[in-house]
């Protein structure tokens, strides 16, 4: 109609495809880390056999929590505390140390100005029972502490007492050296992180006692994060991703219960309380929370794809048009979907007592972690939305709300990012969100810049072991943590 024809609408779609390759090919060349110089370090004086020694003398130590605080042997709190005294002599000179409930420690070292805010760093001192039963399948026995001259083995190697005895060594050794902070450093060792939403955390209490002396910190650093080596051929070869945990998911367990009439088996109505139950069942999870790419995702991406290899950046460098297939894709992956959405998990259900007894009430009990912005309250506008039946009774359980996010241009996590830039400049830092809970969480009403992050290279095979039989950590990973901790805290703790 207007002259153009068939032909040559085909050759305008060409020519935009192949402009489209020619500017995706120009701008793969440049879609790279972006050059910034990292200095150079002083190498830091670290004593890793005192701290192996120590470590595996902490997990002797069998610090377990439990949600019933009646069942917890506070002896072997005490004594860990005991521990601590002995083994590190110049921070119990140095610093205050108070107990708060039963067993959480504050540790106070006082800076050189106190117009600054402090900094504080984060661990927890209890750990998971062993299963029952599972006591023998351990190489080492659980509470051993083994030195095996390759790993240290043991309840709390990974979860968290590596973490905890190297954030001492260091403040140990910085004492030994004369340092003295500018700023006042916290360390702050809650007493039962293992115990999801446990009203009165030690962390919750730690918090509490600080804000009402007026204290609001600079910084908290706690574990979430961790070091991943990134090695596939032709893609992306010899980096070290740092996921740098910015935020975490909520938690929440919800019970949905039907009721119906029950009475005798041999009588059944068309639908028992469980039929009902299982279309509850249904209708969750074929309505999934919607999928969000948020920003911290994009920005994962992008750290990883400016690594890549030059072909894999032809891809890369397109994510930003590429977002609705990600979503897709991530979707369809449950580690990456955790990532994206709040997740939808029914873990356990009950009917009647008996088989030949129709449930009067029927019940399962779902698992959600929430999303950050995703409130609990959410969470059951969405159960009575997707659920057809209007009948149900909806009670929440347990519930942690999401964090929200800390900001990725603080002085603080710009440090940190330098210290592990400098450390191995084949590092990807990358701000992250953490799938389980931190004691970290509950600091937000003192502190808006939350990091999470333990400095250990470990195999995704070995973070398996967490809460597991076999924990265990490398020894080759302390000595490098321990001076990540001095650089960390001499940094962090200046103007
Ligand atoms: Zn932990």
């Amino acid at each position: 109609m207007f002259g153009i024809t068939v032909g040559q609408v085909g050759y305008a779609v060409l020519a935009l495809v192949v402009a489209f390759l020619v500017i995706t090919a120009i701008r793969a060349i440049f879609f790279k880390p972006k050059k910034k110089e990292y200095p150079a370090l002083e190498p830091e004086k670290v004593d890793a056999k005192r701290a192996a020694e120590h470590l595996s003398g902490a997990i002797q130590i069998k610090t377990v929590s439990n949600p019933d605080k009646a069942l917890v042997d506070w002896n072997e709190f005490e004594k860990f505390h005991r521990f601590l005294e002995e083994s590190y002599p110049l921070i119990h000179k140095t610093m205050t140390r108070e107990v708060v409930e039963e067993a959480s420690l504050i540790y106070h070292w006082k800076g050189k100005n106190p117009e600054l805010e402090p900094m504080a760093m984060l661990a927890h001192q209890d750990v998971v029972p062993v299963e029952e039963g599972t006591e023998n399948d351990w190489t080492h026995p659980a509470f051993s502490g083994k030195n095996d001259g390759e790993f240290i083995w043991g309840r709390g190697a990974l979860d968290m007492k590596n973490h905890l005895i190297c954030v001492m060594e260091a403040c140990e050794t910085l004492i030994e050296e004369g340092f003295v902070p500018e700023r006042d450093v916290y360390l702050c060792f809650g007493q039962n992180e293992e115990v999801v939403a446990s009203e009165d955390s030690g962390a919750t209490m730690i918090m509490q006692t600080l804000k009402d002396r007026g204290v609001h910190l600079d910084s908290v650093l706690d574990e979430g994060g961790a070091i991943l080596s990134l090695d596939i051929k032709g893609i992306i070869e010899g980096k070290s991703l740092i996921g740098v945990g910015i935020a975490e998911k909520g938690y929440c367990d919800y019970e949905i219960s039907v009721r119906s009439k029950g009475g005798h088996s041999s009588q059944p109505p068309n639908h028992s309380a469980i039929g009902e139950l299982a279309e509850v069942v249904r209708d969750l999870e074929k309505h999934q929370f919607k999928a969000k790419l948020m920003p911290f995702i994009i920005d994962l991406f992008s750290g990883i794809g400016r690594n890549c290899s030059y072909p894999a950046r032809l891809i890369m460098c397109n994510l930003p048009i590429l977002k609705p297939l990600v979503k897709a894709v991530m979707k369809k992956i449950p580690p990456a979907a955790c990532l994206i959405r709040t997740t939808t998990a029914v873990t356990m259900c009950s009917g009647s007592p008996a088989a030949n007894v129709l449930a009067q009430k029927a019940s399962v009990t779902v698992n959600f972690r929430q999303m950050p912005g995703v409130t609990v309250k959410d969470v059951e506008k969405h159960i009575r939305k997707v659920v057809r039946n209007k009948d149900i009774d909806v009670k929440v359980l347990k519930a942690k709300e999401a964090s929200s996010f800390s900001p990725t241009d603080s002085r603080s996590f710009k440090i940190l990012e330098e210290i592990c830039m400098s450390e191995n400049p084949q590092s990807i830092v990358a701000p992250y969100l953490v799938m389980g809970g931190t004691d970290a969480c509950y600091y937000e009403p003192i502190c808006d810049n939350i990091y999470r992050y333990a400095p250990f290279n470990v195999t995704i095979e070995m973070l398996r072991c967490t809460h597991a039989t076999n924990e265990r950590i490398p020894l080759s990973t302390i000595e490098p943590a321990v001076a990540f901790f001095k650089r960390y805290v001499k940094r962090v703790s200046q103007k």
